[in-house]
């Protein structure tokens, strides 16, 4: 079995926020040589997640309402108390940090439509950091 490894650094400029990353993907694929298998992103951080959909406008906006909606920042968090970010703690927590995703033929195996995402929580933040894991032959 081959494994390969890619640590993905991101900065972001904003509180909550929608990154990209679908092309870091590809590219710990490419570079691990692994041609069939699984890779994994696991996202190092407690506010924040992974999330694979599609990278349209509308819809990033709507993804940033919908964190927003499900894990308000005023209400009242015990967390809040020591650190004012629960909102992004709890979004993080239930979102989630990591995905799998296969890999066939060298390439991940993504739909037409979809783009893997890293969201930021309680940015912004330097120095994030998103391992991606390839493994397999
Ligand atoms: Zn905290």
């Amino acid at each position: 079995m081959k494994v390969g490894f890619r640590d993905v650094g991101i900065n972001t400029e904003t509180r909550k926020e929608v990154v990209d990353i679908t092309h870091e993907v590809s590219r710990a694929v490419a570079e691990s040589g692994v041609k069939n298998g699984i890779c994994v992103l696991h996202s190092m951080h407690t506010t924040s997640a992974i999330i694979i959909n599609e990278n349209e406008g509308g819809l990033i906006k709507d993804i940033l309402t919908k964190v927003k909606e499900d894990y308000p920042s005023g209400k009242g968090w015990e967390h809040n108390m020591i650190d004012n970010n629960a909102d992004g703690h709890l979004a993080g927590a239930f979102i989630g940090p990591s995905i799998t995703i296969p890999v066939r033929n060298g390439s991940p195996v993504l739909g037409t439509w979809q783009s893997v995402f890293f969201l930021e929580l309680d940015g912004p933040r330097s120095g994030r950091k998103v391992v991606i894991e390839v493994m397999g032959e």
